[in-house]
């Protein structure tokens, strides 16, 4: 382990197992699928490989299960230099998602946290200058793992995602809160989110780019008019590269232009993990605007 990364992504890992049929099964319908594919996924996997991508020495903490979905995870984090020291291995089967897909795009969707729900804080997290966790691990152990992360000098972000009521001792320790639309709404808006001692909220807004909110006012970072195909992983694409531009020692704004861009080429490919865009790929496109 290194001794010092720039960015540790602690987070969910799941193996997403994709069916397609002409329409989704009613209860005790039985339909034939027309396709299947198997892709990783996890918010916290989708950011660790957006901010290794983006150029940044990257720890996931995270837990996976002694089965093939979680050698198959472990494999992932290997070919994506991502460092998984601090990843336990666990009774529980690995995090997967069920999801059926019919032709008119409506999806149904089983998530089973599995080993996920496992991630506790008794590891002790790597040192990191910037440390980034979502909410699809228990909310105890996102807590534990920011607070420890603000007392040893780490920049803390929150990817509030899914939207859950947050503890005021977490938000008093966010120096970064990155919401999407609907999650901002859940949580009660920006000013309360920086009364409640935020250091500044990065709402996320699809198309649109992107607000920058501090205490000395809004900024809006446009989006980047790119041919999307598919938005899933859009957001996690965003966080991860602004954490690694934020340990790289870019200011805010630069660093979620850089975000913006990273996010808008999610869009452009399928999936999560494989959507995540590469630095270069990111320089490209923020010298063509
Ligand atoms: P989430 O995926 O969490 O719902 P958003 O949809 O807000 O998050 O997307 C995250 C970021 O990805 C946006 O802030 C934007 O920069 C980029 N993005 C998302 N959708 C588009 C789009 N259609 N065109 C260009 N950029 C997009």
């Amino acid at each position: 382990m290194a001794d010092r990364y720039d960015v540790c992504v602690i987070g969910s890992a799941n193996l997403d197992l994709v069916a397609t049929t002409s329409h989704l099964p009613q209860p005790g319908e039985t339909v034939l699928g027309r396709g299947y594919a198997e892709h990783p996924g996890g918010k916290g996997l989708n950011q660790a490989v957006s901010a290794s991508r983006s150029g940044a020495r990257t720890a996931f903490v995270g837990a996976l299960g002694s089965d093939p979905a979680g050698a198959r995870l472990r494999a992932v984090l290997t070919n994506e230099m991502i460092d998984a020291t601090a990843v336990t291995l666990v009774e529980a089967p690995t995090g997967r998602a069920l999801i059926i897909v019919d032709d008119a795009g409506e999806n149904s969707i089983v998530v089973i946290p599995g080993a996920n729900a496992t991630v506790s804080t008794v590891v002790e997290l790597p040192s990191a200058s910037v440390v980034l966790a979502q909410l699809e691990i228990p909310i105890d152990a996102v807590v534990a793992a920011l607070t420890n992360a603000r007392s040893v000098g780490s920049t803390v972000i929150l990817n509030p995602a899914p939207a859950a009521p947050l503890p005021p001792e977490l938000l008093a320790v966010c120096d970064v809160l990155v919401p999407n639309q609907h999650e901002l709404v859940q949580l009660g808006g920006v000013r309360s989110m920086l009364e409640a001692g935020c250091g500044a909220v990065v709402a996320t807004l699809g198309s649109a780019g992107a607000d920058v909110h501090t205490a000395a006012g809004t900024t809006r970072v446009a989006a980047f008019d790119v041919d999307v195909v598919d938005t899933t992983g859009a957001g996690d694409a965003f966080c991860g590269a602004l954490a690694a531009r934020l340990a790289a020692n870019d200011d805010l704004l630069e660093a979620v232009r850089w975000a913006t861009a990273a996010g808008a080429l999610a869009t452009t490919v399928r999936g999560a993990v494989p959507a995540q865009p590469t630095a270069n790929a990111i320089k490209a496109l923020l010298r063509r605007a």
